[in-house]
């Protein structure tokens, strides 16, 4: 938990935050504790954790000590009151939006989310019951509007990928507020580096720790943190599953015994628990050790992304560059505003097109097959240099129009800028570029036909 009394700065929570050396040989990194289970000392003690009275380890699934630093890490970076770490991104948001709406209820989501949580809310979630509505999320209208009675939540990035579009999340929260409901943010592409989402009026963020958090490319992981803003408690006919009885718990219900930390112990206690999605004790160390230098990485991912784009919107064969650290982007001032330490350094250009979805993909396939240092790779947040084809990759099951819809073209080219050498990483993609033509006379924009999308 971050202390209130010894309130430390980012970079020294990122290094510090959860963890004292006190075990036996005290190692000053936290240790792997990869356990299944752990040795009660009585069994007066056992009885006492299995009824959540007594805090202490049972079995890894539920909880363990390498990742209980992760999560209060976490937290702190935040600004949150407790987090659930969980093996993936994906686990993230469907545990933080099962713990709100069960089926009967329904969540207002943005329209530009990851294409996993859209397969989630559109198509699992749809199977269980829970309605989604999808709204344009600079469309302060559609969010209201999206609004029922048995509303539980509003969910959205702060920044998109792959369009790097910055969310107005102190408007989205101010409207989720209005409609008596917590603000859910996935934090994922920003970090709280860059956006303390709970600054802005957040309640609870998510992450895929895969990305940026990790920055290595090599352990998966996700958390919700509970940002402690949202008082379950006030509307208790809203939230049954917080105020009423906790079959799992003697003592009444889960606002009852365990007031603001209601939320995220019933995350733990019975959606990690039950559907078992837990991180294992070695990826949590190695989220830790990439955590540790989150402010160095990010500050570098994003200036190296911003040269890049500038030298792109500069080069005669990119049509388009969507980064919104570039004045002529629709979301500019909000990113000014919104990430002042810097913007995102995942986002997208396109090639010009040539009016024809295959001539199109060839010459993006021939732009890419050009590259050297950035690696065509589906992850973003890597320490490496990456980029990515929305069209045939991420986004291929979608239909033309549900591409149109998310501002994808065949020409569009998604970059993760890594943590090289700029001037390596301008190099290649000048290299590459020089392969592809340049704007023709008058380029026609194109939305793909339906016979031309895989
Ligand atoms: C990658 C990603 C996810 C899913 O995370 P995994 O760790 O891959 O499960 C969710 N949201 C965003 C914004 C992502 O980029």
């Amino acid at each position: 938990m971050p202390d209130p009394r010894s309130p430390h700065a980012f970079a020294t929570d990122q290094v510090q935050a959860g963890y004292a050396a006190t075990a036996a040989h005290s190692p000053a990194v936290p240790a792997i504790h990869q356990s299944n289970a752990f040795e009660f000392p009585s069994l007066s003690e056992a009885r006492a954790r299995f009824a959540l009275r007594s805090e202490g380890d049972i079995y890894s699934r539920a909880a363990n000590p390498t990742v209980a630093v992760f999560e209060e890490r976490i937290a702190a970076l935040e600004g949150g009151i407790a987090a659930a770490g969980v093996a993936s991104g994906q686990a993230a948001v469907a545990l933080a939006l099962l713990a709100l709406a069960r089926a009967g209820d329904h969540i207002v989501a943005a329209n530009q989310l990851y294409g996993g949580t859209v397969d989630l809310l559109g198509d699992t979630f749809a199977g269980w019951g829970i309605d989604v509505t999808f709204v344009d999320q600079d469309d302060a209208d559609a969010w209201t509007a999206g609004v029922r009675p048995e509303t539980k939540a509003f969910f959205a990035e702060s920044v998109t990928n792959p369009l790097a579009q910055v969310l107005d999340t102190r408007l989205v929260a101010d409207l989720a507020h209005a409609a008596g409901v917590p603000l859910v943010i996935d934090n994922t592409v920003a970090t709280p580096y860059l956006q303390r989402v709970k600054d802005l009026g957040a309640d609870i963020s998510v992450h895929s720790a895969t990305k940026f958090l990790g920055g290595h490319g090599s352990a998966l992981g996700g958390a919700v943190v509970d940002l402690g803003t949202f008082d379950f408690g006030a509307d208790p006919d809203r939230f049954p599953q917080l105020s009423e009885p906790y079959s799992r718990v003697r003592g009444g219900s889960l606002v009852d015994r365990f007031g603001a930390k209601a939320y995220i112990t019933l995350v733990k206690t019975k959606y990690s628990h039950d559907l078992g999605p837990s991180l294992s004790a070695f990826n949590a160390f190695q989220l830790l050790q990439g955590l540790e230098t989150l402010d160095l990485r990010m500050a570098r991912h994003s200036a190296s992304a911003l040269a890049v784009a500038r030298f792109l919107a500069a080069h005669p064969a990119v049509a388009r560059v969507h980064h919104p650290g570039l004045e002529p982007s629709p979301w500019h001032t909000l990113a000014l505003r919104h990430l002042p330490r810097g913007a995102a350094s995942v986002f997208s250009f396109e090639l010009h097109s040539t009016g024809d979805a295959e001539s199109d993909f060839a010459q993006v396939e021939r732009f890419i097959s050009q590259l050297r240092v950035v690696k065509l790779v589906a992850n973003i947040g890597d320490a490496r240099s990456l980029v990515a084809h929305p069209a045939s990759m991420t986004h291929s099951h979608m239909t033309p129009s549900q591409l149109a819809d998310s501002g994808i073209a065949w020409t569009t080219v998604r970059l993760s800028i890594g943590l090289e050498d700029p001037a390596d990483i301008v190099d290649d993609l000048d290299t590459a570029l020089a392969v592809v033509a340049p704007a023709p006379a008058s380029a026609p924009s194109v939305i793909p036909t339906a016979s031309a999308s895989r």
